[in-house]
């Protein structure tokens, strides 16, 4: 199978995919072009890029260069940045935990596990699972996590339970997310928590950058969620949402300017000057309320 992409001057198909279901609302896939090569379920909202990935070509996107190139300037130099967003993520779990009950974590998409190293001491078992090489191999060299290498969806836990899973802007990315949150319902028990960010496609930010927002990001985003399609996908297999807040986050200005300079105007000779400075080590928060935090309680 190879994938396919309506170019945006061609009009979407009236039913891109006959026998199709919409991932959130269940109904036959009947979807109306939002922006090109975007499209939204007619029946309930939920918006998706218009492409059909294998996993292969999926996984593909995430080799190293993801993180070290591709997406981000350097990860692991940023990772002072990274340990402050998941201590902020961890502080509003923690409202939610009944630290008797809830014992063993699961990260969906860990990368390289800074996450898990902040919370590993609030849990008797913490564990991540992430397709990328270079990430999993730092999560067990550098910081000896339990991290394994594989697909979520591929990989037998046979019958073990969780009783948090977190998906740190991992939602989007996945080929199929809908599968995701059934597997995870199926390994976790009554009271269990299910903690995600993702972009927020209803969001005033959104609304008026239109498709220059900057998570419309196909192929690595293929999903826009909204705090209605989210809560309706998490319902459908069994959570209830008991928190959505817009989140900000901690940036370095060096992967900023990085991200401005190299990545959208191609123009790296002007972030040389910025790297040899040493900006990368300096940071600020940002909230663009346009970051979905959702906590949502298995029923
Ligand atoms: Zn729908």
């Amino acid at each position: 199978m190879s994938s396919t992409r309506i170019k945006p001057d061609q009009p979407a198909p009236a039913d891109t995919a006959p026998g199709d279901l919409c991932i959130v609302c269940g109904r036959r896939a009947d979807a109306a072009p939002l922006y090109p090569g975007i499209l939204r379920c007619r029946a309930c909202g939920y918006v998706f890029a218009d492409m059909r990935l294998t996993d292969e070509e999926l996984f593909k996107l995430y080799d190293e260069e993801f993180f070290t190139g591709a997406e981000f300037s350097d990860y692991a130099a940023d990772a002072k940045f990274f340990r402050k967003n998941f201590a902020l993520r961890l502080r509003e779990i923690k409202k939610f935990l009944d630290p008797a009950r809830h014992r063993r974590l699961l990260e969906i998409g860990c990368a390289y596990g800074f996450f898990l190293d902040v919370a590993r001491d609030e849990f008797a078992r913490v564990e991540g699972i992430d397709i990328t090489d270079a990430g999993v191999r730092y999560a067990r060299e550098e910081l000896r996590l339990n991290v394994l290498q594989a697909d979520f969806l591929a990989h037998d836990y046979g019958a073990r339970k969780f009783d948090v899973v977190c998906m740190w802007d991992t939602i989007e990315h996945l080929r199929e997310p809908h599968r995701y949150v059934e597997k995870i319902a199926a390994h976790t028990e009554a009271g269990a928590l299910l903690a995600l960010t993702t972009g927020d496609i209803e969001s005033l930010n959104a609304r008026v950058r239109k498709d220059r927002w900057r998570l419309i990001h196909p192929p690595t985003h293929l999903h826009y969620f909204s705090p209605k399609s989210i809560a309706q996908l998490l319902d459908a297999h069994g959570f209830d949402v008991v928190y959505n807040r817009y989140c900000g986050f901690y940036r370095s200005i060096g992967n900023m300017a990085y991200n401005v300079l190299v990545l959208r105007r191609q123009k790296p000779a002007l972030y040389r000057p910025l790297e040899r400075l040493g900006v990368g080590g300096l940071g600020f928060y940002l909230n663009l309320y346009d970051i979905m935090y959702v906590i949502a309680r298995r029923r």
